[in-house]
């Protein structure tokens, strides 16, 4: 067994063997997951062209400047500018990202205009309309089986519901989710969209989506079972295109940048890394997480450890593993060790990670780190209030505790990616005690509509029935 089978077209070799064996873009977007259970990266990062980028004027135009680079396996350059330009839609801003200079040094590239109020829908959105080309081209439907305890669902369910060759069924734990929040996905009422309550925790739940992947039975024979989760390859795809936009709308890509993200399963920070390896000018990137400290303490200590999960005020990041972060270890660290890599892989949990010095303090050449925990987050969320008069969610005040990330004064200008839209944490906005905000075009409708839900035992025979019997 080896991981991370890459991507890209197929090169007859017969000394690969099956695993590495080079999968074309759209059998990692149809797969998600290989077979090994490694996840999916490009066999060699392509290379942006930074004089062409600085010609474009909008979102759109760069992102049909990067998309094409990683789905030539696959499509040819002119449909996928074809569907770039119906890709991305119901969003506020007519160029989809905001961009809002706070003082002299910082920017918040406001991700949440998209109609889910968060910046999934740059992924999701994406990731729906390639699933829709490669459904629609092989003549078959399409199962989506997903677990959210967060932003995940209603941007999954908000991009594949107007497809009618995909039905989508969200599986929703018990716990620390906001009305709001829910109420994105209970209130969709369409025929292919199903949410389901799920009585159990976020981890029984991923557990019957993995097991759904193994058992199938549930699909007709035109079907298949397409997952959306973060570690999704096609969802950082969309997400790189953003941090070229920024790049572009701030200096035209003239001068280095840093980047403050805040993040839990490393999918955004991941994406700001292959950015950078596309040929973004970046100099560093401020990993920003909750109380859920994994990733700080790797970067800190040099520990990768799971431990149990914290509920905070940012929601969005509650996680124990970083899914995401394997892929850092891989390409960054290990230089693309594949096998140092799959054992590290392999014994964790059960035995957590710490690489040998020498190669560890390479973070500090391009990574810093904190972990904020909530009494900071709603201070800073009052702070940027009073000194601003601007409102930040709470996952995106977690990035802008800039002092404590960077431990200093930061070199470059930084630019803190704004993850959702203050409207969805409304009880953190009262703990914050600031009193207005600027509404958000989906969400207010949002809260007066009825909800449409299942409730189900965690368990996966009830979750199998309940598909095959709404799966005609
Ligand atoms: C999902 C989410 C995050 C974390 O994203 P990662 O890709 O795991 O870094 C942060 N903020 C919000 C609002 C989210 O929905």
């Amino acid at each position: 067994m080896i991981r991370r089978p890459p991507r890209s077209t197929p090169k007859p070799s017969s000394a690969a063997s099956d695993v590495y064996k080079r999968q074309t873009f759209e059998e990692v977007l149809l797969k998600g997951l290989a077979d090994d259970g490694g996840l999916y990266i490009p066999t060699e990062w392509p290379e942006a062209d930074i004089s062409k980028l600085k010609e474009c004027n909008s979102f759109i135009d760069i992102a049909k400047l990067i998309v094409p680079l990683f789905t030539e396996s696959s499509y040819k350059k002119e449909e996928v500018v074809t569907l770039l330009e119906n890709t991305w839609h119901d969003f506020e801003k007519s160029d989809l990202v905001g961009i809002k200079k706070i003082n002299e040094d910082i920017f918040i590239g406001e991700l949440f205009h998209g109609p889910t109020a968060a910046f999934k829908d740059f992924g999701l959105q994406l990731c729906a309309a390639f699933f829709n080309k490669a459904l629609e081209k092989n003549n078959q439907t399409a199962i989506i089986l997903g677990a959210t305890s967060g932003d995940t669902g209603s941007a999954a369910i908000d991009a594949c519901k107007e497809y009618k060759n995909i039905k989508t069924f969200m599986l929703l734990p018990e716990g620390n989710m906001t009305d709001i929040q829910r109420k994105q996905m209970t209130t969709v009422n369409q025929e292919n969209v199903f949410v389901l309550n799920i009585k159990g925790t976020f981890d029984d739940c991923q557990d019957i989506v993995k097991s759904a992947f193994k058992d199938k039975s549930f699909l007709k024979h035109d079907q298949v079972l397409l997952a959306v989760n973060s570690i999704n390859w096609i969802r950082i795809i969309g997400q790189i295109c953003y941090y070229f936009y920024l790049g572009m709308q701030i200096n035209n890509f003239s001068k280095e940048l840093c980047f403050s993200v805040p993040t839990g399963n490393f999918g955004n920070v991941f994406a700001c890394y292959s950015a950078m390896k596309l040929g973004l000018p970046v100099k560093k990137i401020a990993v920003a997480v909750n109380e859920n400290d994994i990733l700080h303490r790797f970067f800190s200590k040099n520990l990768y450890k799971k431990e149990l999960v914290n509920e905070t005020l940012s929601p969005s990041m509650d996680i124990t593993v970083a899914s995401n972060f394997e892929r850092l270890i891989y390409d960054f660290y290990l230089e693309r060790d594949a096998e140092t890599c799959k054992n590290f892989f392999d014994n964790f949990p059960n035995s957590p990670i710490s690489l040998s010095e020498d190669v560890w303090k390479k973070t500090y050449d391009l990574f810093c780190s904190s972990s904020i925990g909530d009494m900071e987050t709603t201070e800073i969320m009052k702070k940027i209030y009073q000194d601003f008069n601007y409102v930040v969610d709470p996952h995106t005040a977690v990035g802008l505790c800039v002092s404590k990330i960077f431990g200093g004064p930061i070199s470059s200008d930084l630019v803190v990616l704004s993850t959702a839209h203050p409207g969805k944490f409304l009880d953190s906005l009262k703990l914050a005690e600031i009193p207005t905000f600027e509404k958000h075009h989906t969400l207010s409708e949002v809260l007066n509509k009825d909800e449409y839900s299942y409730s189900l035992e965690a368990d996966q025979d009830q979750v199998f029935n309940f598909i095959k019997r709404n799966n005609h």
